[in-house]
C-alpha cells in the first residue's frame, strides 16, 4: 500500500495506492488464478482454460506453468501484445478468436464443455472471488484494519468489484473492521454496463465494447449480480470516464506517484479524480485507489500520448541549445 504525497493535489485527506500491477504476472488477476491452479488439482485436472481479455490469461498461464498444469486460452482478436507475450512464454495454449471478448468467452464455454477442463471463467467458478477478495483484506491489514471511506476499482466483468465488497463484508462478520467502505466502481464511457444499470436502476443490458481499456471492455458482464450488489449494498456508486481522461489519468499516476498502470487500471485513478471534481468524493474523507494491472502490458497505448525523446549529436553545445529552446533541466 503506497500513500501518496500529493493530497494538496487531489485535495483530499488522505489517498492510498494498492498497486496489483507489481503482482508475479503484472495484475490483480493472479488472486483468482493461484486458486484455480489449486481446485484444479484437487479435482484431479491437469488441463485449465478461460476466455480472457488478457490478464487473468496471462495469470493463469503464469500460475500454472508454476504448478505444472496445461493451459488453454481463448482471447479476442485484439488483445495487446504485451499480454499475449505472457501467453505464449509461460507455454499456454493459445486459440484467438475472431471477434471481441463475447465471442472469444462462448467459444471457451462450448469447448470447456466438450473437453472436461478445468473452467477458469470468471463469472462461473465461484471459487475465483474468494482469491481476488484478499486484495480487501490485504488494504484492511495494511491499514491497521482502519478501512477508508471509499475503494475505488475498475469493473469489467464484475468479479473484482464482487470480490473486495467480500472481502470487507467478511472481515465485518468477524467484527475486524468497523465498517465496509463505500465501494466506487469505475467504467470506460464506452463500454458501461453495470453504469448504466445502476443510474437507471435496472438489469444490465449488452453494451458495445468501445474503449482501449481493454481489460474493462466487457459488453456482457459474468457477475452482473455481485458487482451491483457491490455497489448498493456498500452505498458506493458507479460512474464512467473516457478514454481521454483514463490517458491523462494515466500519465498523472506515472508522473505523481511513479505508478505506471495500464488503461483499465488508470481508469479507477481517473475515476477518482472524477469523483472528487464532482464532489461524490469529499475532501476530509479517505480513499484507497485499486490498480489492478502493470503498464508494461500495453505501451502501444501509452506511447500514443508521449512524446518521441529528442535525438542529438554528442554535442554539449547541442544539448545546451535544445535545454535553452525547450526550457527543460
Ligand atoms: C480484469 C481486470 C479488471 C476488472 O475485473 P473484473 O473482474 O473483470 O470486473 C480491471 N482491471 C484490470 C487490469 C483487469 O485485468
Amino acid at each position: 500500500l503506497l500513500e501518496s504525497k500529493n493530497n494538496e493535489l487531489y485535495q483530499i485527506k488522505k489517498l492510498h495506492f494498492k498497486d496489483d500491477g507489481l503482482n508475479p504476472t503484472l495484475s490483480l488477476k493472479d488472486r483468482a488464478s493461484v486458486i484455480a491452479c489449486v481446485k484444479a488439482l484437487e479435482n484431479n485436472n491437469r488441463t485449465i482454460a478461460c476466455a480472457s481479455t488478457g490478464n487473468a490469461a496471462s495469470s493463469l498461464a503464469g500460475n500454472a506453468a508454476k504448478m505444472g498444469l496445461k493451459t488453454v486460452i481463448f482471447v479476442p482478436k485484439r488483445a495487446p501484445i504485451g499480454k499475449l507475450t505472457q501467453l505464449l512464454v509461460f507455454g499456454a495454449n493459445v486459440i484467438k478468436v475472431d471477434g471481441d471478448y463475447k465471442k472469444a468467452f462462448s467459444l471457451s464455454k462450448k469447448a470447456i464443455e466438450h473437453f472436461g477442463w478445468y473452467n477458469r471463467n470468471a463469472a462461473i467458478n465461484p471459487n475465483l472471488i474468494e482469491g481476488k477478495k484478499t486484495v480487501a483484506l490485504e488494504i484492511a491489514e495494511q491499514l491497521d484494519f482502519d478501512v477508508p471511506d471509499w475503494v475505488v476499482v475498475s469493473v469489467g466483468d464484475g468479479c473484482t468489484i464482487g470480490g473486495v465488497y467480500k472481502g470487507f463484508y467478511d472481515l465485518l462478520q468477524l467484527n475486524m473492521i468497523k465498517k465496509i467502505p463505500k465501494i466506487l466502481g469505475v467504467q470506460a464511457l464506452g463500454c458501461d454496463p453495470f453504469y448504466q444499470a445502476f443510474i437507471n436502476d435496472k438489469p444490465l443490458e449488452e453494451t458495445d465494447e468501445f474503449t482501449i481499456a481493454d481489460s474493462i471492455a466487457v459488453g456482457i458482464p459474468r457477475n452482473p449480480v455481485k458487482g451491483l450488489n457491490a455497489v448498493k449494498k456498500s452505498k458506493g456508486s458507479y460512474l464512467v470516464v473516457s478514454d481521454e481522461e483514463i490517458m491523462k489519468a494515466m500519465k498523472l499516476l506515472a508522473e505523481s506517484e511513479g505508478i505506471f498502470a495500464e488503461p483499465a487500471a488508470s481508469a479507477a485513478f481517473a475515476g477518482f479524480i472524477k469523483a472528487r471534481s464532482e464532489n461524490l468524493i469529499k475532501e476530509e474523507e479517505t480513499v484507497t485507489v485499486i490498480i489492478t494491472g502493470n503498464g508494461l502490458k500495453d505501451t502501444k497505448n501509452a506511447l500514443t500520448i508521449l512524446e518521441e525523446p529528442v535525438l542529438l549529436e554528442d554535442d554539449l553545445e547541442e544539448l545546451i541549445r535544445y535545454f535553452k529552446k525547450e526550457k527543460r533541466g
